[in-house]
């Protein structure tokens, strides 16, 4: 028999249900598809993440295709030209990995080709979790607590390892992964990416590995102070499905019960894990979110739209110290801390009542590890709109959040060296400080360092109006 792979965000050769399911034909050949609309740091990490995959299918003497087109097209015309009698793939679950899996079913079953797909991206299939009532959850600790009672009655992570013995090396006709241009030239924004990662399977399993053993007991202190690097970093490599979800659940809950990690921390872990769950759910159940504020009281919110103010976010010359050091994280390594993305996106959207949209763009642009439901959600979370959100008015004071989670400044002094020779008091004010300390520790506001672009004080009243006007629309219509 012989069987099609439709590779998606599954790039990875263990734990892989799809992949597992071909053990059994005789002839495989896994094709992968280019999605369309990815942003820029994305395609840099696709484009190391397909050439460590080609290099692991290559030692098993197979040849992974690599296609640019319709799924709904490159599909059945590779299933005539090779007499393919089966098509597998695993699930993703973003509107549009539905609807391209719907549009595939739909060809094959006018072609009568079998075809099978398998749900190898979450812990549990979106459509299985609901509330007594029959809905989706819309709150986080009532869906977790759900899911991890569901996931104890299962029998996780049954043994999905590829045979590969069976399986005879097909050629299926195919671009080389340079014609896909996933990497920056001119110029190469990218060119510090690889100091800090490096994508495929085998580097994922690693990383886990070493957190596993050697962070995850500091995980629920830690995880809050970006200078320590004491959270996993494997969103990027989630993100392309290069170990899966339940691997990391099952290992963790393995170390759990073995007393190799400590139990309160551990649970925190897999608590992250299931927000990255639970964002996923959302968006299968709503997937109006992404272009919709999950709370529909929002829909009259009024946004300002100012390009120099958005600029300057982007470019992390804000005057507001840690969200500057967060954006020229992001723009250097392709990733932020958690904490501060939390205060650079409340910031954006309550200092600067700029449309969380704005922010999503850019994350989505920019962010290695960009996945459309922990970006949708975490944007919506962070504006307030969104399911189980942090309330409008809660607005992060940026000052406080550096001097509270960044001490004495170590990751502030990473990313805006300008500032390093600040004492500890004046680090994340620094338009606060008395001239004659700024001299002395080189800052020239308005030269070498901005002056904040807001007023926290104002800002943060000018917020607040505008969630009370919004309010008294929405009591008045
Ligand atoms: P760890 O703390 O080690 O957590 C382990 C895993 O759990 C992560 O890799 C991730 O898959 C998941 N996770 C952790 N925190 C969250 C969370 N708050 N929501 C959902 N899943 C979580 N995460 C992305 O993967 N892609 C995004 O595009 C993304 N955009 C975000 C935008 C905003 C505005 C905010 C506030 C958060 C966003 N997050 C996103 C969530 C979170 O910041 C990252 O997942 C986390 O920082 C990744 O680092 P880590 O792998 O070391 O996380």
């Amino acid at each position: 028999m012989k069987t099609l792979y439709w590779v998606r965000r599954d790039l990875r050769i263990n734990d892989n249900r799809a992949l597992a399911d071909t053990a059994k034909s005789g002839e495989v050949y896994p094709i992968f598809i280019l999605p369309e609309g990815l942003g820029g740091a994305s395609k840099w990490w696709l484009h190391h993440s397909l050439d460590a995959l080609q290099k692991e299918y290559g030692r098993r003497g197979i040849q992974l295709g690599l296609f640019v087109g319709k799924p709904e097209t490159v599909i059945p015309q590779l299933c005539e030209s090779l007499s393919i009698s089966k098509v597998v793939w695993n699930r993703w679950y973003t509107p549009t990995g539905i609807a391209e899996g719907q549009s595939v079913k739909q060809e094959l079953d006018r072609m009568q080709v079998r075809h099978l797909s398998f749900n190898s991206q979450l812990l549990i299939e979106p459509s299985r979790v609901l509330t007594k009532q029959g809905t989706p959850f819309k709150v986080f600790t009532p869906f977790w607590r759900h899911c991890r009672q569901f996931l104890k009655s299962q029998n996780s992570e049954a043994s999905i390892n590829f045979k590969t013995q069976s399986v005879s090396l097909v050629e299926c006709g195919s671009s080389k992964l340079d014609d896909y241009n996933l990497l920056p030239t001119r110029p190469n924004w990218a060119s510090q990416f690889s100091e800090y990662w490096q994508p495929g399977e085998n580097s994922a399993h690693q990383r886990f590995e070493s957190f596993l053993n050697a962070n995850v007991d500091d995980y629920g202190k830690g995880r809050d102070f970006p200078a320590l690097a004491k959270t996993s970093r494997l969103s990027p490599h989630l993100a392309w499905g290069e170990i899966s979800a339940e691997h990391i659940f099952t290992q963790t809950t393995n170390a759990i019960a073995a007393g190799a990690a400590n139990s309160e921390n551990a649970n925190k872990f897999l608590s992250e894990i299931g927000w990255r769950e639970f964002c996923s759910y959302l968006l299968y159940h709503f997937p109006h979110i992404t272009e919709r504020a999950f709370n529909p009281a929002f829909n009259n919110f009024s946004w300002e739209s100012n390009d120099a103010l958005l600029r300057a976010w982007q470019k992390g010359v804000t005057g507001y110290p840690l969200v500057d050091a967060g954006m020229r994280e992001l723009w250097h390594t392709g990733y932020m801390h958690n904490r501060v993305r939390m205060v650079v996106a409340s910031f954006l959207t309550k200092h600067l009542l700029q449309n969380w949209k704005e922010g999503a763009d850019w994350f989505w642009d920019t962010l290695l590890d960009a996945d459309l439901g922990n970006n949708t959600a975490g944007w919506q979370w962070a504006a307030g709109c969104g399911a189980d959100a942090a309330p409008f008015f809660r607005i992060f004071n940026p000052t406080l959040q550096g001097e509270k989670f960044d001490v004495n400044g170590d990751y502030l002094k990473q990313w805006v060296p300008e500032l390093s020779d600040l004492p500890n008091k004046w680090l994340f004010n620094p338009s606060g400080a008395p001239e004659r300390v700024l001299v002395e520790a080189g800052v020239k506001l308005g030269q070498n360092y901005p002056y904040p672009i807001v007023d926290h004080k104002e800002a943060r009243e000018l917020a607040l109006s505008s969630y009370q006007a919004m309010k008294d629309f929405n009591s008045r219509a």
